[in-house]
């Protein structure tokens, strides 16, 4: 009673303010809580992917009155929230993956981060996810990254692996838009995606289990399409191939969560390199982007690692059907199939399990062709700071 006096008084004689617009992101407001005591990290070879969590997180919320909170940086732990909450009643989950890495000059740098922002923002929105300033969440995980810095392994292939999440806190049970949110960012540090180095895997081609499709949600980094992808997967191990490659029809879409590339010879000795175009079963990938660009720079604006200047890749995004790609292997013009993706950059396909029977692809000795190589090789060092190429790589401050 007295409280509700006192807030009658204030509200009484407080000068008018003009009604509160929800606050925007800012960083420059983010409050830093060390942990008080470091975990120890794990030596770089017992790294199993996203296992291991660093010691701290960026955490934000937002709510519809008051906008977007304080940034806080604190150390890992549980986060508390409602049952009811839009996210896990109806999915409302966002999520990114992208990686820092040690330079040649001991800084960490993240690899074109603008795009991970970008995409980011398009799944939000695809759900009535509140948005935000995206520089500023890239300020914020650049000082993260530069906080857990320690965490970041500085062997090839070694990275540390960093998880933008973006979740509905709506507690109520109403199917509609959660206009709360919690957004969040942690970090793992991780390994080559295969230990043994770049071991190429096989593909159940899978066509009765449809992971995307026109006017789904393939095409955005949302937590619900990864969900039903895990029963076909485990029927893919159990017959013994690495991961799904899936179909719509006939037509080739994507590899487990990576993109999917063939490379095919023409009769003038160049190269094709096709990949599925961005017809919204496709999620487009940072690294799929990148492949693009880097294939059509040879030779005119780059030569790739042990690739002829003779050579030309003709990249091109255009629909692939399994039917092609076995007519291309009797021919014996399917050279290189792989998939790309930030948690293994580029991995070769060894076969692709179809109706039955096997395609089974040049092998390369088990590792990756001429054009996977020259591309994991390149990437892998601008992600690193070895290679300058455009403004990819951005060190964190
Ligand atoms: C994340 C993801 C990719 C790869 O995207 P990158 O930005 O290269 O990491 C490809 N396909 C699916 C389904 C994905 O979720």
């Amino acid at each position: 009673m007295a409280i509700q006096q006192t807030a009658n008084v204030a509200a009484l004689t407080a000068p008018t303010a003009p009604p509160a617009q929800p606050a925007e992101l800012d960083a420059s407001k983010v409050s830093i809580i060390l942990a008080n005591e470091l975990k120890p990290v794990p030596p770089p070879t017992e790294l199993k992917f996203g296992q291991a969590m660093t010691d701290h997180m960026m955490v934000v919320s937002y709510d519809p009155v008051s906008g977007w909170s304080t940034p806080e940086i604190k150390p890992h732990g549980p986060i508390s929230l409602d049952p009811a909450s839009s996210c896990f009643q109806y999915a409302t989950n966002v999520f990114e993956g992208m990686k820092a890495y040690i330079g040649p000059d001991g800084e960490p740098r993240l690899f074109r981060p603008d795009k991970n922002m970008d995409r980011m923002t398009m799944s939000a929105a695809r759900v009535a996810l509140p948005s935000f300033d995206t520089n500023e969440l890239l300020k914020l995980i650049r000082r993260l990254v530069a906080i857990e810095k320690r965490w970041i392994p500085t062997q090839k292939g070694h990275s540390l692996y960093i998880r933008p999440t973006i979740i509905g806190t709506r507690p109520s049970l109403g199917v509609a838009a959660s206009d709360s949110a919690l957004l969040y960012v942690i970090c793992s540090p991780t390994g080559p995606y295969f230990p043994t180095g770049t071991k190429a895997i096989s593909l159940l081609a899978v066509g009765e289990t449809i992971r995307a499709w026109p006017g789904g949600t393939g095409g955005y980094k949302l937590a619900l399409n990864y969900a039903p992808t895990f029963k076909p997967q485990q029927y893919a191990t159990k017959l013994g191939y690495d991961q799904c490659l899936w179909l719509l029809g006939d037509k080739v879409t994507e590899a487990g969560a990576m993109n999917f590339f063939v490379v095919v010879r023409r009769d003038d000795g160049d190269l094709d390199v096709y990949t599925p175009p961005l017809d919204g079963t496709i999620l487009p990938g940072v690294t799929r982007d990148s492949v693009l660009a880097l294939a059509s720079a040879h030779p005119s604006h780059t030569l790739l690692p042990d690739i002829p200047p003779t050579v030309r890749l003709h990249t091109s995004e255009r629909e692939l059907t399994m039917s092609e790609l076995s007519a291309w292997a009797a021919d014996g013009r399917l050279l290189e199939a792989f998939c790309v993706g930030t948690a293994v950059v580029v991995a070769a396909v060894a076969r692709i399990g179809h109706g039955g029977k096997d395609l089974v692809l040049p092998t390369h000795d088990g590792a990756l062709g001429l054009v996977g190589r020259a591309l994991y090789e390149r990437i892998t060092d601008i992600q690193e700071g070895k290679f300058a190429w455009a403004d990819w790589s951005v060190v964190c401050v």
